[in-house]
């Protein structure tokens, strides 16, 4: 099936009136044009971090689950994902990566899945945040290459904590089989940063959530004080990151300070949203139900019971877009890029998807002037 549609295409560099065309999941002509619309046409976001959306989780573990999840985020224009697992047991975190596996690249009615973020075996336990007590792992030859065995098959993202003894091998490991190494939720200090920079980390999950900066550090040592995994993902160009930019997680002043210092191309922006995505306020299960934590829709944002915590997201890509670009000023081609094409490339995927170009995968989305969502396409079909 072939089509055609113009509006202000955004492209990776600026935004400019023009036409995409398209011919069965491609992308077959990207022209420019002097008309004006006030409609705009954006890649399909791509989302790094993500666990739920309307009332289902990824660890719930089933395939109708994984499908909700997907169609729940496409009606926010997120076209391709990966699916993050929560805190759980070594059997949940088997069935997650076999999920992600069975429906990688598959007809979802919604976004595509790229493959599965393992998030939560590795978390150091005292900076689980928001997470369920479940089974929290120590590295360990046989149990971790019997996870890291879903490299290429269902696991894409594997986060460490550079801390926990044993970490080299999993990191060095898991870089050998081609995975995307992040930490997230983690006390490390910079030195201990620095080191798993060399083991192969490449990426840090929400940036100022769940990590060691300065003033954590000083609780153990007054002085000399000392910088944490904030202050080195800030100061490391080899480390991309991502903020959750819904508003509520982050001041405007820190989404400022993590485009300044790392840039669009080293900032994605991501949902790290829950099941309670499109649904009202209320009490919901973050992870699986029945087996995880509960936490509070609160607004746009979720909480803790007791409203002291944040405990993840409750928005989709296109409300981060717009928070952003609102909080930040920064270009809205720049925005849409950390939503789209960083992340893509952060993932390796960017010669696939993540931009409006010739030869790539026909994900679009089209906005109306205030940027939210008319409809949107994965591979060139017409899903929202
Ligand atoms: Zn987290």
């Amino acid at each position: 099936m072939t089509g055609s549609v113009s509006a202000t295409l955004i492209l990776p560099d600026r935004t400019a009136g023009g036409v995409l065309e398209w011919d069965g999941d491609r992308i077959t002509a990207v022209r420019t044009t002097t008309a004006h619309t006030s409609k705009y046409i954006a890649p399909g976001f791509v989302d790094l971090h993500v666990h739920g959306g309307d009332g289902a989780d990824f660890m719930d573990l089933s395939a109708e689950a994984y499908r909700t999840v997907c169609r729940c985020h496409a009606r926010h224009g997120t076209t391709s994902l990966t699916p993050t697992s929560t805190v759980g047991t070594r059997d949940q975190y088997r069935r997650f990566l076999e999920l992600c596996g069975e429906l990688r690249d598959a007809v979802t009615g919604g976004a595509r899945i790229l493959g599965g973020h393992l998030y939560g075996p590795y978390f150091h336990p005292p900076a689980k945040g928001c997470h369920p007590n479940a089974d929290f792992l120590t590295p360990q030859l046989e149990q971790d290459d019997e996870l890291l065995a879903f490299a290429g098959r269902g696991l894409t993202t594997l986060t460490v904590a550079p801390e926990t003894p044993g970490t080299e091998r999993l990191v060095k490991a898991a870089r050998d089989r081609g995975l995307l190494v992040t930490a997230g939720h983690t006390f490390a200090t910079f030195p201990q940063m620095e080191e798993a920079v060399r083991w192969g980390v490449r990426h840090v999950d929400h940036l100022f959530c769940a990590m060691s900066d300065r003033a954590r550090l000083r609780q153990q040592q007054a002085y000399p004080m000392r910088a944490g995994v904030m202050e080195a993902t800030l100061y490391h160009d080899e480390l991309t990151t991502e903020v959750i930019a819904d508003g509520w997680h982050l001041s405007a002043e820190l989404l400022k300070l993590a485009y300044k210092v790392k840039g669009p191309d080293r900032l994605a922006l991501v949902s790290d949203a829950m099941r309670a995505v499109d649904l009202p306020d209320g009490e919901y299960w973050f992870g699986a139900t029945g087996g995880g934590e509960r936490v509070r829709r609160k607004g746009e944002v979720g909480v803790t019971l007791d409203a002291t915590g944040l405990a993840s997201g409750v928005m989709g890509m296109d409300h981060g877009v717009r928070t952003f670009h609102r909080l930040t000023g920064a270009p809205l081609h720049e925005v849409v890029r950390m939503a789209s094409l960083t992340p893509a490339r952060i993932l390796g995927l960017d010669a696939e998807i993540g931009s409006l170009e010739v030869g790539k995968r026909a994900d679009f989305v089209i906005l109306d002037e205030a940027l939210n969502v008319e409809q949107v396409y994965v591979g060139g079909v017409r899903i929202v």
